[in-house]
Parts: structure tokens; sequence; C-alpha cells
């Protein structure tokens, strides 16, 4: 028993433009009237594109629609010339609360390091967003290394130095899960986590260790969501392709343990 709220969290990835955007979330809004979100049992947060990131902000304002949302990525810096890229501080003053940092698809298209991820991660925090960590092996690493050593190292690299009080999410997501409708087993989304729970209590502390929500994504859909929230260290679910889904995306939420 832990007092950790359940975060099922939905990447978009580059999906609905913001005209979809608005009636995919007020369609899933009404959907979950009277699911478990709306006392606060869990925590339901939207991942869009940026440029749909106002529109659902509006829209969640003023029908107050009990969903969090975030950005997909941020920059490392504040301000300035940097073509292209979005600040922290610009998600920030749309009251988004979240932000995916060092998901595989960056580290993979974009090329995003360890170092990077380290320095998004402390930009997130500076302007008072949440970075959702991102970290997980590929099949590659699985065979030479097992589950553990590669998502356990890029944690360890993303909060070197963090405060003790930082308020983070980490996410483990085998890259070898995502998007290929192969979800992990539910014993393995557990040893990993509870491996990077570790490291959140070496590296930033116990305290932050205990409080920290370590989500499980990678092919979660509404048929294995449960047993993934049955173990003890999984605290909620970053849900790609299903989170496109209203139904599906409802149901995930609508989850029974
Ligand atoms: C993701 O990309 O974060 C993800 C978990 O994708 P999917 O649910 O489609 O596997």
């Amino acid at each position: 028993v832990n007092n950790r709220t359940p975060l099922i969290a939905g990447n978009w990835k580059m999906n609905l433009d913001h005209l979809q955007a608005v009636a995919f979330v007020q369609k899933l809004h009404w959907t979950l009237k009277d699911a478990k979100h709306e006392d606060g049992t869990v925590e339901v947060a939207v991942f869009p594109p940026f440029t749909d990131l106002r529109s659902v902000q509006t829209l969640i304002d003023a029908d107050r629609i009990p969903f969090a949302f975030g950005a997909q990525d941020v920059s490392a810096n504040d301000s300035g010339a940097y073509t292209g890229e979005i600040s922290g501080a610009f998600l920030a003053k749309l009251d988004a609360r979240y932000v995916i940092i060092g998901h595989s698809e960056r580290r993979e298209y974009h090329a995003e390091s360890d170092e990077v991820v380290a320095a998004k991660t402390r930009a997130a925090l500076k302007h008072g967003l949440v970075p959702v960590i991102c970290v997980g092996e590929t099949a590659e690493d699985l065979e030479e290394f097992g589950a553990s050593a590669v998502p356990a190292g890029q944690l360890e690299a993303a909060l070197a130095g963090l405060p003790a009080n930082a308020d983070i999410v980490v996410a483990y997501e085998p890259v070898w899960a995502i998007g290929s409708g192969q979800a992990a087993t539910p014993q393995q989304a557990q040893d990993v986590c509870a491996v990077l729970r570790g490291v959140i209590a070496k590296t930033v502390g116990e305290e932050a260790a205990a409080r920290t929500r370590i989500l499980y994504g990678g092919s979660v859909k509404a048929a294995n969501i449960a047993a993934f929230m049955r173990e003890p260290d999984v605290d909620g679910a970053l849900v790609g392709g299903a989170s496109l889904v209203v139904d599906e995306f409802a149901s995930i939420v609508r989850y029974q343990k």
C-alpha cells in the first residue's frame, strides 16, 4: 500500500490536429463521466502535439475537465536563438503540468543523449513542469545486458544532482514493447520498476523514491492494464496507440485491479 495516485497518460505522438484534439478531449471527457478520475482516484493526462496545446488548455479550462495535459518535448534552453524549439516557460504559461522527456523516439530519431535528457529534465523542473522521464532497453540491450541495466543507467544519468524535493515521473518503456503489440509481462515491468525506484532512492533520496510515480509503457491496452496495475511498483501507464481510441483509452482509465 502506498499513497501514489495512479497516472494514466496518453502520448498522442504526431497524431490529431488541434480541431481533432478538441473533439477527442470532449468525447473522452463525456465517455469518462463518473469514472474514478473524477474524484482524483486516478489522474488522467494527455500529451498532444505542440500546436494543439492552446486549444486543449482552453477547452479543459472552460469545461473544467479533470484531465492534466503536457507536451511531448521541451527545449533545454529558456529562450533565444534556438529555431524550432519550445521553452518550458511557454509550456508553464499554458498551464501544462507535464512534459515527456527522452521518449525512445526522441532518443532514436533526434539523437537525444543522456546528457540532453538530463538538461531537459532540469529545464522542465526550473519552469515548474513535471518531467515524465522515459527510459527503456532495446531488444539488443535486453539480449546483451538484461532488462534493467540500460534503463537504470539512463535514469541515473537523468537524475544525477537533482534536489531531494524534485517532482518527477518516470516511465519504463522497453523499446521492443512500444507499438509492437508485444507488451512486457507484468512481472518484467515490476522487476525493472523496482530497480528504477532504487535508482531514485540512490540519486534523489528515499522520500522521493517513495512518492515518485513509475509508469509502465509499451503496448498497454484495456485488456492488460489491470495486471500491470496490480504490481506494487507500477503506478500507472504511458499509453501510445491505445490513447488515440476514445473507448479503449477510457477503458484503460477505468481499469479494475
Ligand atoms: C509510447 O510510445 O510511449 C508507447 C507506450 O506506445 P504504445 O502504447 O503504442 O506501445
